[in-house]
């Protein structure tokens, strides 16, 4: 995808940390703030500062994402999940902490104080939670202070807390679906999506509006009123629903560079079109796309220039 010169992505840095905040006093336990993916489009260098105190540390994929958003400058730690580098002083001179699932990493790893992954039903990226055995030579090969599991229902948190407790100090299973539920919550909760929520605003002008009573675009629809804004597939824009000057009207075709607003006699050549904002939200636009709020909003933040505020 390109993003559009026409859209406008606006990031507001105060709701991230409000939202923080208000996190922070529900789950009554320290926050590991997910800025993987530059903080899922928003810009892991700009909010990983303005969290810094209100977080235990940080979680990305890779190393080189914690490089280049600087995240040890916030004198936090970094977790990072694929521990591509087996020299523990890739680690230790940027605060981050590999994660380990077999006990050679761990061993190899040992220094860099290593976070074990339990996998609880995602078959992915962790030591299976009936492998004991396996799961006690990489405690002890990786002097393991630290395990989480990426759960996906409270089943799978609890059943990873009761194998683990005891064992394992520090224990994490929740991201943002399961903050809400106590008996997931554990040490620490990792949201990413939960930090996000709010926070961007993609807008873009209309540059035509006409009367018309169709059939207009390629598909031949039928509107009494549209207008045309310089965004389309390209971009990353879909059909679904948008907002001009307050009214929640539809998008009624996507071309490759622009696309067909629904308008009133209210709207001018000029105003301004939310395709997400306060009255179209990430969770909307994932019902219309068929997806998670996740991907609505790391696509969407890639629209167009972005532009943080607050
Ligand atoms: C991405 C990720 C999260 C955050 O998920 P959200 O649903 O966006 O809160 C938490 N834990 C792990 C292991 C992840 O990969």
């Amino acid at each position: 995808m390109t993003p559009s010169r026409h859209v406008a992505v606006t990031i507001d840095l105060a709701r991230i940390r409000k939202n923080a905040e208000l996190l922070s006093r529900v789950a009554g336990v320290p926050l590991i703030g997910v800025v993987k993916a530059d903080a899922y489009g928003l810009g892991a260098d700009r909010v990983a500062p303005v969290i810094a105190d209100l977080v235990d540390g940080f979680y990305v994929f890779e190393l080189a994402e914690a490089i280049a958003a600087r995240l040890a400058d916030t004198g936090k730690r970094t977790i990072v999940v694929q521990a591509a580098s087996m020299n523990s002083d890739d680690y230790l001179s940027r605060r981050a902490q590999p994660v380990v699932w077999d006990s050679e990493s761990a061993r190899l790893l040992r220094r860099a104080s290593p976070v074990l992954s339990v996998d609880t039903g995602q078959q992915r990226f962790g030591v299976p939670i009936s492998d004991d055995r396996n799961i006690d030579a990489i405690l002890h090969s990786g002097g393991v202070t630290e395990a989480y599991t990426h759960a996906t229902t409270v089943t799978q948190a609890v059943a990873f807390a009761t194998a683990l407790r005891g064992r394992v100090p520090f224990l994490h299973a929740a991201g943002t679906a399961l903050i809400a539920e106590p008996s997931a919550r554990l040490d620490a909760v990792r949201p990413g999506l939960a930090l996000y929520r709010g926070a961007a605003t993609v807008s873009v002008p209309l540059v035509e509006v006409t009367d018309t009573d169709g059939p207009a675009g390629y598909s031949g629809f039928a509107a009494r009123r549209h207008g045309v804004v310089l965004a389309g597939y390209s971009n990353g824009l879909r059909p679904g629903s948008c907002a001009v000057n307050g009214r929640v009207t539809r998008i009624l075709e996507v071309g490759m560079q622009s696309a067909f607003i629904e308008c009133t006699e209210h709207d001018r050549v000029g105003d301004t079109v939310e395709l997400m904002g306060p009255q179209i939200t990430e969770a909307l636009i994932a019902t219309a796309w068929g997806t998670s709020p996740q991907e609505a909003l790391v696509r969407m933040s890639g629209m167009g220039e972005r532009r943080w505020i607050g």
